[in-house]
């Protein structure tokens, strides 16, 4: 077993491996074992012994995704020591950092002009590793891509333990390392990235808007995409996240845009007005946001202080549809809410057409918290129909789940690269067929 590598750190205590048994989600499985290695050097000689043991294993940066613990019975390696920002590099906007650090802890090493705008759990926790494994989006992906868009290069450990350092020299040339986005470390550990910084704009409006139907807020977007306003992201949020402990409210949905301020701000504006009137706005208020407190923007903080305020906890579940199904998507889940008596709270971002929702219960009630688990399951069913994705990411992200819903060829491909660097299936096992 690789207790014996030399630095790294074995955790094999009951009270250990069940605080590393859950994820942000509350996923459970436990792992036999939970290696936490400082450097590339650990990672290869564990990856090597774990490998020719054909043990399973498994990596976990922050946690804080749905697929970051499925180690039942296998060793999962937590790259959190890994904890180092290599380079800031404030010409070229480019930063290279170990793969443990957390989006916050380079967020607060940057210059205020500087940001990095990939922060998809709006708490800054996720790890680089993480999202460049998962390719993950935020709200500002809108503008900005998705993680995989600011990779620039990688360090990786292979499982026969050998080190690659791969990336172009050329700034914004795609190499072989993108082979890595979206593996959920299925292929290797990653150990290092380089990536993309981008300038924080100097002036933000944010835009509330309440519109009357789901539709019109579906519309709305579609017609600002094309009309040459300079967004930077674009969510709304269902009634149902402000229905929260039985209030009444009178629109169907609210729009949140975060909008780049241009020179000829008053004609966006008006651009902005005639596109919210034509689908009926209710309420149109518009406010200076501050660029400082980017990469997060507000809407994510009426989900949590909706929860706040209830007292209550929530099982989502994450996933997109095409977007001609959101309104569908929406419907369905509402359905099954009324039908199981549990409040739903719902946010989309049609410009991913990627949806966030789930089942609200009270901690303490055992029999709704079973509602919610079975009315969580019944809405995977459901939507499973309108060929919806799961996953936290970004429909590319949770890419393996992904691709294997979508192709059999994307399928093979993966399963032939998987037998060449994994040929013992240790890594992530759960997205070979052999293992399944
Ligand atoms: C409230 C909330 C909202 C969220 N919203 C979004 C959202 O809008 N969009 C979105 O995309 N995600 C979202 N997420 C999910 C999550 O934040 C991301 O998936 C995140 O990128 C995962 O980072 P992590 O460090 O926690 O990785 P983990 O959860 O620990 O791991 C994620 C996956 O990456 C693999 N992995 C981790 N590190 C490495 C590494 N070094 N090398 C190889 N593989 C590795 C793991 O094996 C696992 O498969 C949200 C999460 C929360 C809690």
């Amino acid at each position: 077993m690789p207790g014996g590598i030399e630095g790294s750190e074995t955790l094999s205590s009951d009270v250990d491996l069940i605080s590393y048994s859950y994820t942000m989600f509350n996923n459970f499985s436990r792992p036999d074992a939970v290696i936490r290695p400082s450097n590339p050097d650990e990672v290869s000689s564990i990856l090597k012994t774990l490998s020719e043991e054909r043990k399973k294993v498994f990596i976990r940066g922050s946690g804080t995704s749905f697929v970051g613990c499925p180690a039942e019975g296998g060793v999962l390696i937590e790259t959190r020591r890994m904890n180092e920002i290599l380079e800031v590099d404030e010409e070229d906007l480019t930063a290279t950092v170990e793969s443990g650090v957390q989006i916050g802890h380079l967020l607060k090493k940057l210059p205020s002009d500087i940001f990095f705008p990939i922060d998809p759990d709006g708490l800054s926790l996720s790890t680089f590793g993480g999202i460049i494994a998962e390719d993950s989006a935020s709200p500002l992906s809108l503008a900005y891509g998705t993680a995989g868009n600011t990779l620039l290069g990688l360090e990786v450990v292979l499982p026969d333990g050998s080190l690659m350092e791969l990336g172009s020299t050329t700034i914004g040339a795609r190499g072989i390392e993108s082979l890595f986005i979206g593996t959920e470390g299925s292929l290797g550990v990653i150990t290092k990235v380089k990536i993309r910084l981008y300038r924080r704009p100097e002036r933000l409006l944010l835009y509330e808007i309440d519109v009357p139907h789901v539709e019109d807020a579906i519309e709305m977007y579609s017609l600002a995409d094309i009309s040459g306003i300079p967004l930077l992201g674009f969510e709304f949020y269902y009634r149902d996240m402000f229905e929260l402990g039985g209030k009444e409210v009178n629109m169907g949905s609210r729009v949140h845009m975060l909008v780049k301020s241009p020179p000829k701000e008053e004609v966006i504006h008006e651009k902005i007005k005639s596109i919210a009137e034509i689908e009926g706005a209710l309420k149109i208020d518009v406010e200076e946001y501050n660029p400082m407190l980017l990469p997060r923007w507000r809407g994510r903080e009426y989900l949590i202080e909706g929860l706040k305020s209830t007292g209550r906890t929530v099982s989502f579940i994450s996933f997109t549809v095409p977007r001609d199904s959101i309104f569908e998507a929406i419907s369905r889940v509402d359905a099954i809410g009324s039908r199981m008596k549990l409040e739903t709270v719902t946010m989309v971002n049609p410009s991913m057409n990627w949806i966030l929702t789930g089942f609200t219960y009270n901690f303490a009630d055992e029999k709704e918290m079973k509602r919610a688990e079975r009315a969580l399951k019944m809405a995977i069913n459901q939507l499973s129909e309108i060929q919806a994705i799961f996953g936290f990411g970004t429909g590319t992200g949770t890419n393996m789940a992904g691709l294997k819903l979508r192709s059999l060829d994307n399928r093979e491909l993966f399963e032939k690269v998987k037998k060449c660097i994994d040929p013992n299936f240790v890594m992530n096992p759960i997205f070979t067929s052999k293992e399944e």
